[in-house]
């Protein structure tokens, strides 16, 4: 078991990693606690937090809607839950997104923890205190930044996690590695086939080291005026190719951040060995690193994505592997080098 505080000049968030999820229980008290998870994790995990009251929602993107958050508001009335109250998300991104936003806005904002689920969240999502619902076609444009409680990460539980959403933490990870020396690249790279089979101690380093890296990042920019903006890298087009495609989030940053790194290559700042061995690495874990798509077909996803200033858009290249530059281009420019 490991811990890492993240420490916000307004709050202290615990993060366990690799705790017992059994052990959950007996670490938090029964009154006023609300479970928020979708029906597939209900299904497998219920049964051990069945003394709860749970908030069950549908699985998948389509719940980040602001009905849904309304249908939770009403839920958390009906059992009476007040401003002292408890909310504790148990799943993927989708829950911690959703459970994040309810408990921030609830009463003016009250307590919450997440369990999450998946990889994608154990190393991305579930840390950092972003969440939010969808809006109209735009992904994640109704939201706060707030941090957990608490979030606690059980490597065991990814064992029930179909192949598919594994591959996309993935995605995740690689994308944090990108963004930090190279020590957790060249250690994803060196430990792939224990990756892909879920050793145990593997997995706790990968997430450790993932969480270490966002935590240190979030703590020296938490609203994202400057340096947090390099955790974007490949989110531009992700976005933009998701709300175009439908497209699972981690496959389309694995071609968001082969892009990033094509362009870093044609710019001049990333060596072609380096570009190669970020597209291999992607490839490795069954992640798709090409898309055919049309500048023009995606441009006004990119042009409402949040991340966009005006027509400026910042646009994350790679000086190497562990060496993220924020670059701003007008998009007449980025089309150019497209
Ligand atoms: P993400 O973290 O990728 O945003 P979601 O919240 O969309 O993930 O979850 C992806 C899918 O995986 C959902 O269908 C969810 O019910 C399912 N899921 C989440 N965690 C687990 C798990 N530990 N075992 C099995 N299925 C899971
Ligand atoms: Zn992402």
């Amino acid at each position: 078991m490991a811990y890492i505080t993240l420490k916000t000049p307004t709050s202290e968030s615990h993060i366990n990693i690799g705790f017992e999820f059994t052990e959950f229980k007996t670490q938090i008290g029964k009154s006023q606690v609300v479970i928020i998870t979708d029906s597939n994790i209900n299904s497998i995990y219920g049964s051990q937090f069945s003394e709860f009251k749970v908030i069950e929602i549908k699985p998948g993107e389509k719940s980040k809607s602001l009905e849904i958050i309304g249908d939770i508001y009403k839920h958390l009335l009906d059992c009476h839950i007040d401003r002292n109250g408890l909310i504790i998300g148990i799943g993927g991104g989708v829950v911690c997104d959703i459970t994040g936003f309810v408990a921030t806005t609830y009463f003016r904002g009250i307590r919450f923890g997440f369990v999450a689920t998946t990889l994608l969240a154990q190393v991305d999502a579930a840390i950092g205190g972003k969440n939010g619902v969808n809006f109209q076609s735009f992904k994640n444009i109704i939201g706060t930044i707030n941090q957990p409680d608490f979030v606690y990460c059980d490597p065991k539980m990814l064992d029930s996690l179909p192949d598919e959403q594994y591959r996309c933490g993935m995605a995740e990870a690689i994308k944090t590695s990108l963004t930090r020396n190279n020590k957790l690249f060249d250690f994803i790279d060196e430990n792939k086939e224990l990756i892909i089979s879920k050793e145990y101690s593997v997995l706790q380093k990968l997430i450790y080291d993932s969480v270490k890296i966002k935590v240190s990042i979030v703590e020296a920019d938490e609203i994202e005026k400057g340096a947090r903006k390099i955790l974007n890298l490949g989110h531009t087009f992700a976005h933009a190719i998701e709300s175009k495609t439908g497209m699972q989030h981690g496959e389309a940053v694995s071609i968001g951040v082969c892009k990033a790194a094509d362009i870093s290559l044609k710019l001049g700042f990333l060596a072609d060995e380096e570009n190669k061995r970020i597209r291999e690495l992607f490839k490795g874990f069954g992640l798709p690193t090409e898309f055919k798509f049309d500048f023009e077909e995606l441009l006004p996803a990119i042009l409402h994505d949040k991340k966009k200033d005006e027509q400026i858009i910042n646009y994350i290249l790679l000086n190497g592997i562990g060496k993220p530059v924020i670059m701003k281009f007008h998009y007449n420019e980025l089309k150019k080098i497209f």
